[in-house]
């Protein structure tokens, strides 16, 4: 039987991207959502045939606890507000997908993890590339150490054209590093399967004091590896950035774009990668459900999110300090 989905947050990742998805997963179905505007509720109720009884409001979202038909909640709602929709969700006894990052604070992530300790339930972030062949097949070069040892390792990612909620701090957490800067994080940590000791990091010039006044628009940091590995890193909102690039003893790789939902592109010092592009959010939304009903680990866990979160929050460290931030 396939589990039932309830998204809360119809924004644009919800619309574009998870609606399309959720006509293709195999697992899992759209059973539910979680809207305060009418004009949504009745444009998604139509396209997924969705029983009135299983649309519901911020307010009334309490009572899906009683609904037998929602089995999972998928949280697309901006950052900060994260936290308190899984830690609700948790208390209806559902599990939860989280959109990254996982939330603003390391202590917003502890709450979250305390909750889901609590119902027994389970909690997995977005991490939508963990599932998509290139970046599987990045995680055993690099952490098999198939050409050696990494020797240069630069992850890259920038995005032109953002604006609403990510431009505004309270709601985002932060700027550029928070959005399109956690996928760095990540992919620094899978392609090495090592946690990094330390972080430095520069926060690039505004091109709009205007627009980006209480948010970074651009970062580059360094994460220093156990066994000396710096990888270079880099975030950006105005520029288009997507490249993940490793170097090691014997050859290379490198995934160009990287980060996108298609279009991966893969290369080796050997030729091309011959890899297909997935549909990422359906293998991400299968994987889930399929630890779910199997009671096996999600390997993007909570934890997983919690230790990017901590991350993140160092390498604000090291721009505000202009200091090498160690990381505990
Ligand atoms: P969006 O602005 O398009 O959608 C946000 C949704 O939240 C809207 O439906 C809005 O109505 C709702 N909302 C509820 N309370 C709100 C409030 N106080 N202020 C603003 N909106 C409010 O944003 P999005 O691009 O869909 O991003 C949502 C989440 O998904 C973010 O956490 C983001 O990081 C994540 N995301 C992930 C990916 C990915 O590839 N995994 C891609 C895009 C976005």
């Amino acid at each position: 039987d396939k589990l039932g989905i309830a998204i809360i947050g119809l924004g644009e990742y919800a619309s574009d991207e998870l609606a399309t998805a959720l006509k293709k997963t195999k697992e899992c179905y759209l059973a539910g959502i979680v809207t305060d505007e009418p004009s949504k509720a009745k444009k998604w109720k139509k396209y997924f045939n969705i029983p009135d009884t299983n649309i519901y409001d911020y307010k009334n979202f309490d009572r899906i606890k009683d609904n037998a038909d929602i089995d999972i909640i998928y949280i697309v709602l901006p950052n900060s507000l994260h936290r308190e929709y899984a830690v609700r969700a948790a208390k209806a006894g559902k599990h939860v997908i989280c959109e990254k990052p996982m939330a603003i604070t390391v202590k917003d992530c502890d709450k979250m993890l305390t909750a889901f300790d609590k119902s027994g339930t389970m909690l997995s972030i977005g991490y939508r590339l963990h599932f998509e062949p290139h970046h599987i097949k990045v995680m055993e070069l690099g952490q098999k150490k198939y050409y050696g040892n990494i020797k240069r390792l630069i992850a890259k990612n920038g995005i032109p054209e953002i604006d609403g909620w990510r431009l505004d701090k309270e709601l985002s957490g932060g700027g550029a590093l928070m959005d399109v800067g956690v996928y760095c994080v990540q992919a620094v940590r899978y392609t090495t399967g090592m946690e990094p000791v330390s972080v430095t990091a520069k926060e690039g010039k505004k091109t709009s004091k205007k627009k980006f006044k209480e948010i970074e628009e651009s970062i580059s940091w360094q994460m220093e590896m156990p066994g000396g590995l710096i990888a270079e890193c880099e975030c950006s909102y105005t520029k288009e950035m997507s490249l993940l690039r490793a170097e090691a003893e014997s050859d290379w790789f490198e995934l160009s774009p990287a980060f996108t939902y298609s279009g991966i592109k893969g290369k080796t010092s050997s030729g091309k990668m011959n890899l297909r592009n997935i549909n990422q959010q359906v293998a991400q939304m299968d994987d889930f459900a399929n630890a779910i009903k199997n009671n096996k680990p999600t390997p993007v866990d909570g934890e997983t999110g919690k230790q990017d979160v901590k991350i993140l929050q160092a390498i604000y460290k090291a721009v505000k300090t202009g200091k090498r931030v160690i990381i505990k």
